[in-house]
């Protein structure tokens, strides 16, 4: 079965890609989608069920609302959008928002608070419908950034995993959308008629100053030097421990092979003859 365009072509590829890469998905799983209502998630949530179509293994989808509470979420919108399309879903109400009030201290960022108190509730809930696989829609731009932020403001080299276990090694958390990029994710859930819903949380699309000075950063260098996204995607699945100072890695030096001493004896002498 052929794909409608060249952009739902691009997205397949990138997505069987990254499932291949990472072994996502199973013969037999129940993937369960986050599905928040933004571009990301609804973007995940039309690729998996494009590929569940095609795919030569069974697999099956739910995708899983959790509503924080807040007034005017047009969480009627995710159901309606859900019942046209013949997909799987369930919405869980829940107090997050007013949760979060209550323990957020003042000038706090909410969003990981956030996060983590969805994330539990999305455990819980996998359980419940009985998934294999938890899916969410971080894409390329997600990667990047995180990887730049914990660089610049958090003194750790990381990003975050295309595929985690769990601690209690209950659960599988996938990320099948970090080879597709933010726009393509963005294009994705347009040409497909699907609606994009704010989450109505006073920080709805008010990124952090930090996050937004990134995501600057980014586009700058990008506009200047095409595919330098690419690069640093590559640079996180091309890791040369020897070439950091994590001890734990590589502790006291020990790992360096006689080339590198050479390189360095070579540098160390070229800097000599310049003087
Ligand atoms: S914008 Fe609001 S709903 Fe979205 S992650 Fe941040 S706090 Fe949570």
């Amino acid at each position: 079965m052929a794909y409608a365009t060249p952009l739902e072509t691009r997205i397949a590829k990138k997505t069987t890609k990254a499932i291949v890469d990472f072994k996502m998905i199973e013969d037999g799983d129940r993937v369960m989608v986050g599905l928040s209502g933004g571009k990301d998630s609804w973007a995940l949530l039309q690729a998996l069920d494009l590929l569940r179509q095609r795919a030569p293994i069974d697999f099956s989808l739910i995708a899983v609302n959790v509503d924080s509470g807040y007034k005017d979420f047009k969480h009627d919108v995710i159901a309606r959008t859900c019942e046209e399309r013949g997909w799987e879903y369930r919405i869980e109400h829940t107090s997050i928002g007013e949760l979060m009030d209550d323990i957020l201290e003042a000038n706090a960022t909410p969003c990981s608070l956030c996060a983590r108190l969805r994330r539990g509730v999305l455990y819980r809930l996998a359980g419940e419908v009985g998934a294999t696989k938890i899916a969410l829609g971080h894409h390329l731009d997600d990667f990047v950034e995180t990887l730049l932020l914990n660089i610049f403001f958090s003194g750790a080299l990381k990003a975050m995993p295309a595929r985690l276990v769990s601690d209690n090694g209950e659960h599988v958390v996938i990320r099948p959308l970090v080879y597709v990029t933010e726009d393509e994710a963005r294009q994705f859930a347009k040409q497909s008629n699907l609606p994009i819903i704010g989450c109505c949380c006073p920080a709805c699309g008010d990124l952090s100053l930090q996050r937004q000075r990134v995501k600057r950063l980014i586009l700058d260098l990008e506009r200047e030097h095409p595919g330098v996204k690419y690069s640093m995607l590559k640079a996180l699945g091309n890791v040369m421990p020897r070439h950091l100072l994590d001890t734990r890695l590589n502790p006291s030096g020990e790992l360096r092979d006689s080339v590198a001493l050479r390189a360095e004896e070579d540098a160390t002498s070229l800097i000599q003859i310049r003087h």
